[in-house]
């Protein structure tokens, strides 16, 4: 393993440019699984699982509330469970320790805000699916996405019985319409200018380093996943310099066509990340060893 780390690493430090691919697994990761009945998903919605039936965060997610008093107790309560954290998770910020000198871009599924918590500054930061701490309109009205923290904190503090006070529901500036949070859960979702800027910027990353050593960077993406993994694989193959890194839990996915080109660590991300910045710290220490260590030549 400490090879395929050292691999890793060299592949890092060469790179001209990282694209970092990252989805559902690198939550997971994180400690939030957001398809899971499990334990903290009964702990911290057991009252919409037994009224709703509702197993999962993301079956949350594309609920038909009967009203919008409920609706809201579910996002902000959603919001208050994972996207609103005054400190990043010791997985992001390692994760941001092993590329942060580097020339990076960020494309990912994951709704969680949590790059931005990390460092991960927004111009390098193409959010697919959306950001839950934002807020549109849903009849689409207008284009604008509108930081909804304020609003969606209020109603966290504020619900009871399952339900958000009316006046504190928000409403479209524009049509007066329903808003709803800017994540992809149904065809409302609006690809306003930012996303399509962040998209571009995305796009023009890829282009730039197209001769040169691009590193993708994948974390906790299925393996059938078309979004992230598969223009990721096939850019690998095209690109002469390209490598493939991919990190995933029991569901390590290379094929034979890139495979000479790509290194795949199965296991838990957050223990790999965690193992790649010690290794990385250790590497540093050694290398000053070695240069102070080094007699004067002249
Ligand atoms: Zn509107």
């Amino acid at each position: 393993m400490e090879e395929k780390y050292g691999k890793v690493l060299t592949k890092i430090e060469e790179a001209d440019g990282i694209v970092i691919g990252a989805s559902n697994g690198l939550s997971i990761s994180e400690g939030i699984h957001i398809f899971a009945d499990n334990s903290a998903f009964r702990e911290n919605f057991g009252d919409f699982r037994e009224k709703y039936s509702i197993r999962s965060i993301i079956q949350g997610c594309s609920y038909s509330f009967p009203s919008e008093e409920e609706k809201w107790a579910f996002y902000s309560r959603m919001y208050e469970y994972f996207l609103y954290k005054n400190e990043a998770s010791p997985v992001m910020k390692n994760l941001y320790e092993l590329v942060k000198d580097k020339n990076f871009f960020v494309v990912t599924s994951n709704i969680d805000n949590h790059f931005r918590q990390a460092g991960f500054p927004k111009e390098r930061l193409f959010e697919i699916e959306g950001n839950g701490r934002n807020l549109q309109c849903t009849n689409g009205c207008h284009h604008q996405i509108y930081p909804g923290d304020e609003i969606l904190s209020e109603m966290a503090q504020n619900q009871e019985n399952g339900k958000v006070p009316l006046n504190l529901i928000p409403r479209c500036p524009e049509c007066d319409g329903l808003m709803q949070v800017h994540i992809e859960v149904n065809q409302n979702f609006l690809r306003d200018q930012s996303w399509q800027t962040s998209y571009q910027t995305y796009q023009d990353f890829i282009y730039k380093f197209r001769d040169e050593k691009l590193v993708f960077l994948e974390l906790g993406v299925g393996a059938r996943n078309q979004l992230i993994k598969a223009p990721f694989m096939k850019l690998t193959h095209v690109q002469e310099h390209a490598t493939y890194i991919t990190l995933n839990k029991g569901e390590l996915y290379i094929p034979d066509v890139i495979a000479a080109k790509s290194i795949g660590i199965d296991g838990d991300t957050a223990e790999v990340l965690q193992q790649l910045v010690q290794f990385k710290k250790r590497e540093l220490v050694c290398r000053q060893r070695t240069v102070f260590s080094t007699p004067e030549t002249d």
